[in-house]
């Protein structure tokens, strides 16, 4: 068959923000595109990840702020909280943006589809109440879905999956919340901050086990300090469940003792699994590795007109802006492939992307940890500054501002910056930029930072690992 003869050029499956940006990336470049999806335009994303927790999140921020408006000279009264709103904002801003994606598939003349695809060959896919279509590439971007565990399924009462943690309507006197990675401590912290009385469980050692060892010991003081509880090296047992409460038995996996705690409610937060059973990639001899499907350079997989992008594909991080910038990639490459661009598309750095996590503190991070530089055995220079010599923090009272930054001695080639504070989120974009672009020390050093910011403790920790500190 000649492109000609297919329903289109490129057919996205899977609407979230690695399939959507693709399918607009297509579009722009001149390619007959299609994107499938079987549920809201926007996927986890927008619907159910980053922006509904966000909007929560933002909730949670403004009630600490209220609990020290005092400190400031601002007299409230007792604050009383309504999460019932805070859940309904949260929706309402998901729906908001769910529509907007749909504006902007008609805006870029990407036809869609409603329904569920699986491949029938490397050239056809079946939709589920629509039948079938043909098209010169795919791009697989259907994502992934919350890790079950075994036994305990979630019920949207007791047991709960993110999504059940961002519908309550009443705050639980108590939770359990098991994994301790991003979606378990932001969720952890929101409820922290409304009142409850929360419990984490961590498998690893040390909480947010992916971070930098300094920062997440760091953080776990600071969610001590605001009374949630944590069980390193320790799994879930069992879980009985009771009329109004859970017993949950916490077995320590080094002195396998046992703790039963009650909680009213636990939030399963274990991970996620890529979306590729319903797929049948066999029929396309697509591979898959834990499920997530095996791609090389620019996300092509082993059929080279079948792209996969995003949370299903078998490259980490699992992150929306990871899957979105693959998405324009693919849709570059596939552009690059049928001729319509001459240039070959720049191929993705994954060690330059940054991840975030929305706690109160928030931690930000790129690149490598100390740990991994060490196991790498790579010659590191080190620099650190805190918000003691920092006037921003010490005006706002931001005293958990922190920044770290691994450069290599050898090459002064920035390796990898980890931050925690209340907007580092925001301030790790600087640190992207810098790696990006093979920034040296030096250039970072000879950078004006505004004067009083939070980013003049970036421009002082570069300065720290080569002796040159001001303010310490
Ligand atoms: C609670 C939570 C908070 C998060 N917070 C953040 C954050 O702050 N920052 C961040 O970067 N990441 C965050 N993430 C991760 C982020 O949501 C994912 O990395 C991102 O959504 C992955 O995008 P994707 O396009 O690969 O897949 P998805 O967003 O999962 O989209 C896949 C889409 O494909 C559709 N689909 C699946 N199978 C089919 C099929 N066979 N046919 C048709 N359609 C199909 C699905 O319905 C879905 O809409 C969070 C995740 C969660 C759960």
């Amino acid at each position: 068959m000649s492109s000609k003869e297919f329903n289109f050029e490129v057919v996205i499956i899977g609407g979230g923000p690695g399939g959507y940006v693709c399918a607009i990336r297509c579009a722009q470049l001149g390619l007959k595109t299609a994107i499938v999806e079987k549920d809201q335009l926007g996927g986890v994303c927008l619907n159910w990840g980053c922006i509904p927790t966000k909007a929560l999140l933002k909730s949670a921020e403004i009630v600490e702020y209220v609990k020290k408006a005092e400190d400031f000279g601002v007299k409230v009264g007792k604050p009383s909280y309504d999460l019932a709103k805070m859940t309904h904002r949260s929706r309402d801003v998901a729906k908001q943006l769910n529509q907007g994606v749909g504006v902007l598939m008609k805006k870029n003349n990407i036809k869609l589809f409603s329904g569920e695809a699986h491949f029938i060959d490397s050239n056809t896919i079946h939709i589920d109440n629509v039948g079938n279509l043909t098209s010169r590439y795919f791009v697989v971007a259907t994502g992934a879905s919350p890790r079950q565990m075994e036994n305990y399924e979630t019920d949207g009462q007791m047991i709960w999956s993110h999504k059940d943690a961002m519908m309550q309507q009443s705050i639980p006197n108590s939770l359990l919340v098991v994994g301790s990675g991003a979606i378990g401590m932001e969720f952890a912290s929101f409820y922290n901050a409304l009142g409850s009385r929360v419990t984490v469980i961590e498998y690893q050692d040390n909480i947010l086990p992916t971070e930098d060892l300094e920062i997440a010991k760091m953080a776990k003081r600071h969610f001590e300090s605001k009374g949630i509880k944590f069980y390193p090296h320790s799994t879930l047992h069992k879980i009985d469940k009771g009329k109004k409460e859970l017993t949950a038995y916490i077995v320590d996996k080094k002195t396998h003792e046992i703790e039963a705690i009650q909680v009213s409610a636990a939030l399963m937060a274990i991970g996620m699994v890529a979306n590729t059973k319903n797929l049948k990639l066999e029929e396309v001899r697509v591979p898959v590795d834990k499920q997530k499907i095996i791609v090389g350079d620019f996300c092509v997989t082993q059929q080279s007109n079948i792209y996969a992008i995003g949370d299903v594909n078998n490259i980490a991080p699992s992150l929306a802006h990871k899957a979105s910038h693959e998405g324009t990639m693919c849709a570059e490459h596939i552009a690059y492939m049928m001729g319509k661009i001459s240039h070959k598309p720049h191929q993705m750095q994954y060690s330059n992307i940054p991840a975030c996590i929305y706690t109160n503190p928030q931690i930000a991070s790129i690149g490598i940890t100390q740990e991994m530089a060490k196991k790498q055995e790579i010659d590191t220079l080190i620099g650190v500054f805190s918000a003691q010599g920092n006037g921003k923090s010490m005006a706002t009272s931001e005293m958990s501002n922190f920044v770290k930054v691994i450069f290599d001695k050898k090459t002064n080639e920035l390796l990898g910056a980890h931050m925690i504070g209340p907007h580092v989120s925001e301030l790790i974009q600087i640190f992207s930029l810098a790696k990006t672009n093979e920034l040296t020390a030096n250039e970072i050093i000879a950078t004006v930072f505004a004067h009083p910011t939070v980013g003049e403790m970036i421009h002082e920790a570069v300065m720290n690992a080569y002796g040159r500190t001001i303010h310490m």
